[in-house]
């Protein structure tokens, strides 16, 4: 099947304003000056495709990565970089929704991701400002203290740890007014684009050829291999793994997901915070949930105000307005806060109605794979994905493959 016509995905304006991570950005530019071949080409160098480059990098003799920008300018320059392994869709509606014995595994999956981001970090010396912290998951209004009670119970059950915490608890230990919270220890925070740059640079190490600016324009599959076009030269691959973000893959089916805005604020540096907050994550149990993290160097960043419409000029436009209201939320929230507002963003944000990521062989295109990160905690699913399709790629099947799939 060959997929036409200007872009195997439509280039799409994927964030605005300046995020935090916009210094660490470094601009590697390889030009791609002939026509190659591959054992494995990964399209796209945001999160996905770096954890996609460093896992394959030791099993395949030649990869190759292509982007059409530099690394980690994507949507990945606008993450907050939260990696938590607690998944949008609560384990005991996720149960309903997909059975509790996939719901269990997946929530299970996304704690050792989590687990294992940190581990590789630490391994491969990346310097991304990873830190360990544990999260506190309030009660709002789609899960009242009651429901926060019966999902601890089902994560406990699974296997997960976590501990409940009533209305007195919450207000004693960290001066939060709601009626409930569940605190997980287990979760990090990052730069999310030194991360990506620290993987990519580890997979350049390891053999990984990388070429940008390159657009793959066409894509043609057939079972003995793969034909990228890049307009000007083509790059024959027995397979091709499509992280392309939200950018997707044209043709591919879209069922289940859909493509939305999110916001983000960040304050100066060395504000004056509640000292837990360092190391503590908080999100709720809202839709959309506002959420908050610190960086090393004492920045508080705020995201949510999610709304389901993908419109870049939208997103410009309501940066002001949405900036107030997460200021406005996050004072509601931790009492005396002082927040001097530094840097605000925006960018497209993808969804599935699970919170789960489509991981898997893309239908009618023998040797393709396409990985579509959604929900609020994509880089995981990044990492999964990284560990997923190595074994599709070698006609195995990962034991958690059958829960990510398309639907
Ligand atoms: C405001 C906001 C906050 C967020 N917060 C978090 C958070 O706290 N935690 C979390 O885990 N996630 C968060 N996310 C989600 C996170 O940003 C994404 O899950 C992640 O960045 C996706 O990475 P990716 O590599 O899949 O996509 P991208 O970073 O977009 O990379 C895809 C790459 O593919 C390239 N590409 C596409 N098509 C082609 C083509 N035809 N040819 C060549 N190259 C191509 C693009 O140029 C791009 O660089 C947040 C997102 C937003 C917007």
């Amino acid at each position: 099947m060959s997929i036409n016509p200007a872009s195997a995905t439509v280039e799409k304006k994927l964030r605005s304003g300046t995020s935090v991570w916009a210094g660490s950005a470094k601009a590697q530019m390889h030009a791609l000056k002939d026509s190659i071949r591959a054992d494995v080409v990964i399209v796209g160098a945001g999160v996905s495709g770096a954890f996609m480059a460093h896992a394959l990098a030791k099993r395949f003799d030649k990869i190759v990565v292509v982007d059409r920008r530099a690394p980690a300018h994507g949507s990945t320059m606008a993450s907050t970089a939260m990696l938590q392994f607690e998944i949008d869709t609560p384990l005991t509606e996720l149960s309903e929704k997909i059975g509790p014995s996939k719901a269990a595994r997946a929530w299970r999956r996304s704690w050792r991701a989590t687990q294992a981001i940190a581990k590789l970090v630490d391994e491969e010396g990346i310097r991304c400002g990873l830190r360990r912290a544990d999260s506190l998951y309030l009660a709002g209004e789609s899960m009242g203290s009651r429901g926060l009670e019966k999902e601890m119970k089902a994560r406990h059950r699974a296997g997960l740890p976590g501990e409940y915490l009533d209305a007195k608890r919450l207000r004693e230990v960290f001066g939060i007014d709601r009626t409930g919270a569940i605190f997980s220890p287990g979760a990090t925070s990052a730069n999310p684009v030194a991360l990506t740059q620290g993987l990519l640079q580890r997979a350049i190490r390891d053999g990984v050829s990388f070429y940008s600016p390159v657009e793959i324009k066409d894509v043609v599959a057939t079972s003995h291999g793969v034909v990228l076009d890049t307009g000007k030269h083509f790059i024959e691959s027995k397979h091709a793994v499509f992280c392309t973000g939200y950018e997707l893959l044209k043709g591919i089916p879209r069922k289940g997901t859909k493509i939305t805005s999110s916001w983000a604020i960040a304050s100066r540096p060395h504000a004056k915070l509640p000292r837990w907050l360092a190391n503590t994550l908080i999100w709720e149990a809202a839709n959309p949930y506002v959420y908050m993290r610190t960086t090393p160097d004492g920045r508080l960043i705020v995201g949510g105000e999610d709304e389901d419409i993908d419109l870049p000029s939208y997103r410009a436009h309501s940066m002001a307005h949405k900036t107030a209201r997460l200021m406005a939320k996050a004072k509601k929230l931790i009492p005396n806060l002082e927040f001097t507002l530094s840097r605000q963003w925006t960018g497209a944000f993808g969804e599935s109605e699970d919170g789960l990521p489509v991981i898997d062989r893309v239908p009618d295109m023998p040797n393709c794979i396409a990985v579509l990160g959604f929900g609020g905690n994509g880089t995981i699913y990044s990492k999964i994905a990284s560990e997923i399709a190595p074994t599709l790629l070698r006609g195995r099947a990962d034991r958690d493959a059958d829960i990510f799939q398309f639907r």
